[in-house]
């Protein structure tokens, strides 16, 4: 019987992504970077010399871009450059770079040297991937292959401002790999440097990975993923290449550093180019544009501007406010919505009951009006109504059913809760005395139901507190009718 000998291997990822900041106008022109609203998206009608690369055209820089790419950095605990950025011409010949060269960062990036912690739900924990650059560029023309061997190219991308950010080797599994890229996303967003869609193409993602035996220090040969286009492909791809190096390893075959792409429909990766065919960029500095020097005060103004990070909430959420960790999730994915859970725990509410309102009725209630663009920081009732709302329920002073109505005519009108309360008659009677006459009433009214209830016909009980509440007009606090009709009826 044969022995295995399985190595035991470990998998090393590193990731990078492109994303499309959110400006109106493009890195180097004014053109815009999205049609007018209404307008269609004709080809070829965003464009200008400069981002056609006419001869004799010159850049500028565009201010918002560097701020965003700054901030994304800031998000990220990087270092932010403000010695001297340079910009550097990446040369090489494609039909969609109509200048012949992307200007881009290369020696000294924006930012660089951060790290993001990002939860891995998949694996129980997290893990922290260091951040090697964030770093400006322009994006490139779009080419659409118009089949039997022509294509066309739309130019209203090129000089769209883009930003690089690439990791650091420090992921050990597609499910990390996958993980990183939804907190990217979730980062980019929340803090509006990007859409990060990866399905409209804001945001591209790539994995670089490769094996090594356990226990080893050196990395192995990298093999680098592309055309992925959403998470779970980059996870699919990654997993598949993953088996792929396991095995030529154990057969003794030595794998080469090439540029694979993912294919959907099959679930494998093709072979791309090898490393043999790779481009000699040629960087140097770029001429046109003097080194960058973002000042002191321009870096402290933007780190003062960067939000509690969703991922960061979502375990403050969970381990110091005790949240499920689906009530975090619900809240966090939502950040006017996160604020508007904040504001009524700070106005006294306790996080649970909190949360509960805020993802339950109000949430419903906000779904409602989605279809215009409604947000928790627009609704009419502000944290502090919802606040005393729930404050109410507490004190046993409205029910929970009645609360609902009182909600949805106060998320419209942002009336006082506690006035609507009063005004529509909604206020629950918690008072013992009074329900306790109702009660006696009651068992006076019907003597056989409850000499037949005593007898064993339990669901008589049922019959009984219905009586009770009609009597009081459905405003009697049913957890104490129910109490205070037992304990008379067991006596
Ligand atoms: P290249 O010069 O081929 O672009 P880089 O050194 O710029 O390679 O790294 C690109 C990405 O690949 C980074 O995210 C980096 O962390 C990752 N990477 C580098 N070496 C390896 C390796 N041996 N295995 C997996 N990922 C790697
Ligand atoms: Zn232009
Ligand atoms: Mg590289």
């Amino acid at each position: 019987m044969a022995i295995s000998t399985r190595t035991q291997f470990e998998t090393i990822i590193g990731i990078e992504v492109h994303a499309q900041l959110r400006t109106s106008s493009k890195m180097f022109c004014p053109c815009p970077t999205a049609p007018a609203e209404g307008q269609a998206d004709e080809p070829n009608t965003r464009v200008c010399p400069v981002c056609m690369g006419m001869p004799g055209t010159l850049p500028v820089i565009n201010r918002r871009a560097v701020e965003l790419v700054m901030l994304t950095g800031l998000a990220l605990n990087c270092r932010v450059e403000i010695d001297a950025v340079r910009f550097e011409r990446k040369n090489y010949f494609y039909p969609d770079l109509p200048k012949g060269y992307q200007i881009s960062q290369y020696a000294l990036p924006l930012t660089s040297n951060g790290r993001l912690v990002v939860p891995v739900p998949a694996e129980g924990g997290e893990v922290t991937v260091g951040i090697t650059r964030a770093h400006l560029e322009e994006d490139t023309a779009r080419m659409q292959h118009a089949g039997r061997g022509y294509s066309v190219v739309d130019f209203n991308r090129a000089g769209v401002p883009l930003m690089e950010i690439v990791t650091e080797p420090d992921i050990r599994s597609p499910a990390q790999a996958r993980a990183y890229g939804e907190t990217l996303r979730e980062l980019l967003r929340a803090i509006g440097a990007s859409n990060a869609d990866m399905e409209a193409g804001s945001m591209r993602i790539e994995g670089n990975v490769s094996l090594r035996p356990v226990g080893s220090t050196t990395f192995g040969t990298k093999v680098e993923v592309k055309n992925l286009n959403s998470f779970r492909s980059l996870e699919r791809a990654l997993e598949y290449e993953v088996a792929r190096h396991a095995e030529a390893l154990e057969r003794g075959e030595p794998l080469v550093q090439e540029t694979r792409g993912w294919d959907e429909e099959n679930g494998r990766t093709i072979v791309q180019r090898s490393k043999e065919e790779a481009n000699d960029y040629r960087y140097f500095p770029e001429p046109d544009l003097p080194p960058l020097r973002p000042s002191e005060a321009w870096v402290a103004e933007l780190r003062a501007q960067v939000p509690e990070l969703p991922a960061q909430r979502r375990l403050r959420y969970v381990n110091e406010l005790g949240l499920s960790e689906y009530d975090a999730g619900v809240l966090t994915a939502d950040a006017a919505l996160a604020a508007y859970f904040d504001a009524v725990v700070e106005a006294g509410i306790a996080p649970k009951p909190a949360a509960n309102w805020v993802t339950g009725e109000f949430s419903r209630l906000l779904n409602q009006r989605a279809a215009d663009g409604l947000r928790a920081d627009a609704v009419a009732l502000g944290p502090g109504g919802l606040a005393r709302l729930i404050g109410e329920i507490d004190a046993g002073r409205v029910s929970g059913t009645n609360a609902k109505t009182v909600l949805a005519t106060a998320f419209e009108t942002g009336e006082d809760p506690v006035a609507i309360v009063e005004r529509e008659g909604l206020g629950q009677v918690s008072d013992g005395d009074a329900i306790g006459a109702e009660i006696e009433a009651v068992l006076a009214e019907f003597p056989s139901q409850v000499a037949d209830y005593r007898s064993g016909k339990q669901q008589l009980f049922g019959f009984l507190v219905g009586q009770v509440m009609k009597r009081m007009a459905g405003r009697a606090d049913a957890r104490l009718v129910n109490q205070e009709l037992r304990r008379r009826l067991d006596a």
